[in-house]
């Protein structure tokens, strides 16, 4: 692996540097868990694929710039350093697309890429139900065929931001006769607003509204939006999971650039005797770098024919337990002061640190908790014999 940027990649970061400085709003756009700042992430998604940089790795036909998965990482870091926006199309981009590209058919492509890069079309990720998390096999809701294409029925739950989302994808039990739980499930596309779609918001720590619950009765959904074959949903959703947990959802941008804001808070605010404090600052800092180095080797290896498999699950346990610790260090940094949300006028760095807070507590949960990661890499990356369930 070579640890130096070619010119046409500093090239490129110089190009996004200036880009975002030129576009970054100055003051934090509203959260996007409300209906007003959806609205203004949405409008921000588009002037990002405006000039093409909503995004980078994804071939030019559906708004790309068919940059390097190594670019893509350039990019990232330029994006956390210059506080830009949180991305609202974040479950298409990261989720959905990646699927896509290896699953769906060039009509479906072309159909739907476009308008999640503009940010035009929204989407949520609808697979948990209230009985099937981390048993996600298990799930109840089902899809029953029809003329052109299938009825859908059943509830699903846990949808990050749902509730202002346009369209969403998931799975369901196609045939409820097949002989294992993971065989007979059939991926599909559908439209939030479909006649018989019941949105419900769930409450949240912090009270915004866009985390819901969905309720479905007999949505049509027409053949065209199935992605892979009918009954073949599990091994096309194991690919979306494999980039959730993997690079896709968590680029390590996101943590070395709150790693450099907790470094300068630590400068502005702390007591320089307190060597408790300081130690953790220098521990958040030196695994936010280990972690940029071990995506840049992950990615290495993937241009170089390899790929990421079970190790996408280190990547999560790391991330999502680094993203805690970063926040819980930044808030005893700021004391009380720090418990203020974006609501109050003066909330240290408009309520991020609190609002990023809350946010990295659900880390250990979302994207297949952190006791299934653990699992996977105790069995799969360690060869230890399997646990009890
Ligand atoms: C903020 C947030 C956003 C989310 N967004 C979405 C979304 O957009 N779309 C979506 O579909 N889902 C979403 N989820 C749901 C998420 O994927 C599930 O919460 C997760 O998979 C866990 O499932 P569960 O909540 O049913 O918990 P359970 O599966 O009931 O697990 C409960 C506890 O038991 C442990 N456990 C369960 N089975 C085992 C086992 N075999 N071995 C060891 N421990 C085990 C778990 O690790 C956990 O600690 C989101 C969740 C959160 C918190």
């Amino acid at each position: 692996m070579d640890l130096d940027f070619t010119a046409a990649e500093d090239a490129f970061r110089a190009e996004a540097r200036a880009w975002l400085t030129a576009h970054v709003p100055h003051t934090p756009l509203p959260s996007l868990e409300t209906e007003e700042g959806f609205a203004a992430h949405r409008e921000w998604e588009g002037t990002l694929s405006a000039d093409r940089w909503s995004v980078v790795s994804w071939p030019e036909e559906y708004g790309g710039r068919g940059a390097s998965l190594l670019r893509w990482l350039i990019f990232e870091e330029e994006y956390f350093a210059a506080g830009a926006p949180g991305r609202v199309s974040q479950n298409g981009i990261n989720l959905l697309a990646p699927t896509l590209f290896e699953h769906g058919t060039d009509e479906q492509r072309a159909r739907v890429l476009p308008s999640m890069a503009s940010g035009e079309v929204i989407w949520a990720q609808a697979w948990s139900e209230p009985e099937s998390g981390s048993d996600l096999a298990s799930l109840r809701s089902t899809a029953v065929r029809t003329d052109g294409g299938w009825l859908l029925r059943g509830q699903k739950t846990w949808s990050s931001r749902a509730a202002f989302a346009d369209r969403a994808f998931g799975l369901f039990r196609s045939d409820p006769d097949a002989a294992k739980p993971h065989q007979g499930l059939t991926y599909l596309m559908f439209p939030l607003d479909a006649d018989g779609v019941t949105v419900r918001p769930i409450g949240r720590l912090d009270g915004k509204p866009a985390f819901a619950e969905l309720f479905l009765d007999d949505v049509f959904v027409p053949d065209e939006d199935v992605i892979g074959a009918p009954g073949q949903g599990w091994r096309v959703a194991m690919s979306t999971a494999g980039n959730e947990r993997g690079l896709t959802l968590r680029s390590p941008g996101r943590f070395t650039a709150a790693a450099e804001r907790l470094t300068g808070l630590w400068r502005e605010t702390a007591d320089p005797s307190d060597t408790a404090l300081r130690d953790r600052v220098a521990d958040a800092v030196v695994k936010a770098r280990a972690y940029r180095l071990f995506a840049y080797a992950g990615v290495s290896r993937i241009a170089a024919g390899g790929s990421i498999g079970a190790e996408s699950s280190l990547n999560k346990v790391f991330w999502s337990e680094l993203d805690i610790a970063l926040h819980e260090t930044a808030l005893d940094l700021l004391g009380p002061l720090g418990e203020l949300s974006d609501g109050a006028a003066d909330a240290p760095a408009h309520g991020g640190w609190a609002e990023g807070h809350t946010f990295s507590l659900a880390g250990p949960i979302y994207a297949g908790t952190n006791e299934i990661q653990r699992d996977i890499i105790a069995e799969r990356l360690l060869g230890l014999p399997k646990g009890r369930r």
